[in-house]
């Protein structure tokens, strides 16, 4: 018999059982009643059962472990995907649910999970017949009461079937309707994708806040259709200076971001292509806008830029510091671009001084070249090699390893280069009317770029012929990563070259890519030994390995090593101990003017061979 009584703590019910007492109390026949409370029972029975109900619902579901192996699927999971509950139970979920997906989607899941408990988004499916299908996925943890993970119920809902205005209410919802781009919440959470997968790959990425200079000018101006116009426009010009894999998206009314992956790990690189964009994105505004009637105009913008790893800055604080970025851009006058990082900033802003300073310096004619000699075993001198020197360098680039790399980048290099081989030229040319100089081999560096301007080995023989300097005295040092280039190319404009008796000596060998097919292809006359491995000569007996392995790399392939930065007198002995007999380096000379190196080397002629180094 059950019951349900009304009792002092509510309604509760019982489950009773009685039996006849067979004998009487007081007189009349007795029952022994027993009952159980079973209100706690009925209840979770109950739900037990609207569990089961709620498990056949219109969603997949699939309940995994906390090692994700699948315990139970639902059977719209089965109708969805086309799987038997058998071909499941007992599978990874994981390569299951979301199976198709990139590793970065992975892991956002993964670390959403971890840290929310939670994961909701549209992903690629596939069915037991192999079509693919969208699925909007949604997955939860199940916790123990100690916290850690028990299950994960992941539901599968079927996008297949719906309909084009469930699409349309998506696209609304993660796109802009005026411009169609991405709107600020897809954004966002490209932004998230983004910074997971840098985790991985330590390289940098970009965020770039556009806000169009006075725009509401224009509005009053032209009225709001030819805002919109405006606006559109300016959106096709950004989509299509975004490379793939960057985000042009719409942030606000007259706000546009566009967020850059996969900068590479240098944060100088990665400024440098930053910039790129950026300008290129002033540029492209500068091309007149159509509005209605055929009328033009152009506009301007400001632009903050943040550069970002991993999750420095954490993703809510990019946009926030892009955005401060850019409100600086405009105090400092509008149509141009600011980094949000002081220090980044102060680096571009002086980077970006020096080229215009090595520009008029080139104009100006402000190079010059000193000269390091180098010697032979005797100690004679035999050439020297000249290096670029400006005086008038803003502070701190007085170096050729910064001005000539800046130069470099910023595409001067072709200019300056043809600079200094003019001023080789004409000292070359001029030394052989100094009887003590005439014999010297003058080695000049050739930078990556100059040796591949179409014009490099006309304009070379050129000023050759024009300042009547010998060819077959001149030395082009070139570096391992020239010949990465072009092979063919490099081959055919060094043979040129060489048939007009001008020498290539491998700088800095030793450092970067060898291989014997182009030490053996190339008509080349000399191997430098890098100065790193010099340094330490003495205490490191791999470095003398090394030493040795190039010397006889050289002699089997008749060229000459030359070995730079000898800075003491032991160095010279470990060196031709080893067979390596041409030094250069500061126990000789530092580089010096011309004039200074002719009386330095009349003066060593007057010390007796074998002296001694200075
Ligand atoms: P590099 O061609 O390897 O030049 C050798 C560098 O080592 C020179 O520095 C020289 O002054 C320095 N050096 C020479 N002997 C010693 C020594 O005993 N000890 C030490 N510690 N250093 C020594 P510099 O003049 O500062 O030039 C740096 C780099 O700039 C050069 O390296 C070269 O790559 C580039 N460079 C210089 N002039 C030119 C040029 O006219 N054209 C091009 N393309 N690059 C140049
Ligand atoms: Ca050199
Ligand atoms: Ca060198």
């Amino acid at each position: 018999i059950d019951y349900t009584l009304e009792t002092p703590v509510g309604l509760r019910s019982f489950e009773a059982r009685s039996r006849a007492l067979g004998v009487p109390v007081r007189g009349r026949p007795a029952v022994v009643v027993v009952a159980r409370d079973i209100t706690d029972r009925l209840a979770h029975e109950a739900e037990l059962r609207i569990a089961a109900q709620a498990f056949e619902a219109q969603q997949g579901l699939v309940i995994s472990d906390a090692n994700t192996r699948i315990l139970r699927v639902n059977r719209t999971f089965c109708r969805i995907t086309g799987y038997q509950p058998h071909e499941v139970i007992g599978r990874n979920a994981q390569g299951l649910v979301s199976g198709t997906h990139d590793d970065a989607l992975q892991e956002s899941i993964w670390q959403a999970l971890r840290e929310h408990d939670g994961w909701q988004g549209e992903v690629w499916n596939r069915r037991k017949n192999g079509a693919l299908f969208p699925a909007r996925l949604t997955i939860s943890v199940v916790r123990s009461k100690a916290g850690d993970i028990t299950h994960y119920v992941e539901s599968l809902e079927d996008l297949t079937q719906s309909t084009q205005a469930e699409r349309e209410i998506h696209s609304l919802a993660f796109y802009d309707h005026l411009t169609a781009l991405p709107n600020r919440r897809l954004l966002t959470e490209r932004l998230e994708t983004t910074m997971n997968a840098l985790a991985r790959t330590q390289e940098h990425g970009a965020l770039l806040f556009i806000d169009l200079d006075d725009f509401k000018k224009i509005n009053d101006l032209h009225n709001h259709h030819n805002g919109d116009l405006i606006l559109q426009q300016v959106a096709q010009r950004l989509r299509s200076l975004a490379e793939p894999d960057h985000t042009a998206a719409r942030f606000g009314a007259d706000e546009f971001v566009i967020l850059m992956a996969h900068l590479g790990s240098d944060p100088d690189e990665a400024t440098h292509s930053v910039e790129r964009v950026a300008d290129s994105i002033l540029e492209r505004l500068q091309v007149p806008f159509t509005l209605e009637n055929r009328q033009y105009r152009t506009i301007t913008a400001s632009i903050g830029i943040v550069l970002f790893r991993a999750h420095q800055p954490p993703a809510k604080d990019v946009i926030l510091q892009a955005d401060l970025a850019m409100n600086e851009a405009k105090q400092r006058g509008k149509n141009r671009w600011h980094f949000f990082d002081p220090a980044v900033q102060k680096r571009v802003t002086q980077r970006l001084q020096l080229e215009e300073a090595l520009k008029r310096g080139i104009d100006q004619q402000q190079f010059m070249l000193h000269y390091q000699p180098q010697v032979n075993a005797q100690h004679e001198v035999i050439g020297a090699e000249a290096l670029a020197r400006w005086p008038q360098a803003p502070e701190g680039a007085a170096s050729p390893g910064i001005f000539i790399s800046v130069a470099e980048r910023a595409g001067l290099m072709p200019a300056l280069g043809k600079v200094l081989l003019e001023q080789v030229c004409v000292q070359l040319a001029a030394w052989q009317h100094v009887p003590t100089m005439r014999h010297l081999r003058i080695a000049i560096n050739l930078s990556v770029s100059q040796l591949f301007q179409p014009s490099f080995v006309s304009d070379l023989l050129e000023t050759l012929q024009r300042t009547g300097a010998p060819s077959n005295r001149l030395v082009l040092e070139i570096t391992e990563s020239i010949l990465l280039n072009d092979l063919d190319e490099a081959h055919h404009t060094l043979s040129t070259l060489g048939a007009h008796g001008i020498r290539f000596s491998v700088d800095d060998f030793g450092t970067g890519y060898s291989s014997l097919a182009y030490l053996q292809r190339l008509p080349l006359s000399e191997l430098k030994i890098d100065r790193s491995f010099i340094t330490d000569l003495q205490h490191a007996p791999n470095n003398q390995a090394i030493v040795e392995t190039i010397v006889a790399l050289a002699s089997a392939l008749r060229l000459e090593v030359v070995a730079e930065g000898v800075e003491s007198v032991d160095q010279v002995q470990l060196l031709q101990a080893r067979g390596c007999m041409l030094f250069q380096g500061y126990l000789f000379a530092k580089a010096m003017p011309p004039k200074q190196l002719e009386t330095w080397v009349e003066h060593r002629q007057l010390q007796p061979v074998h002296a001694k180094p200075a």
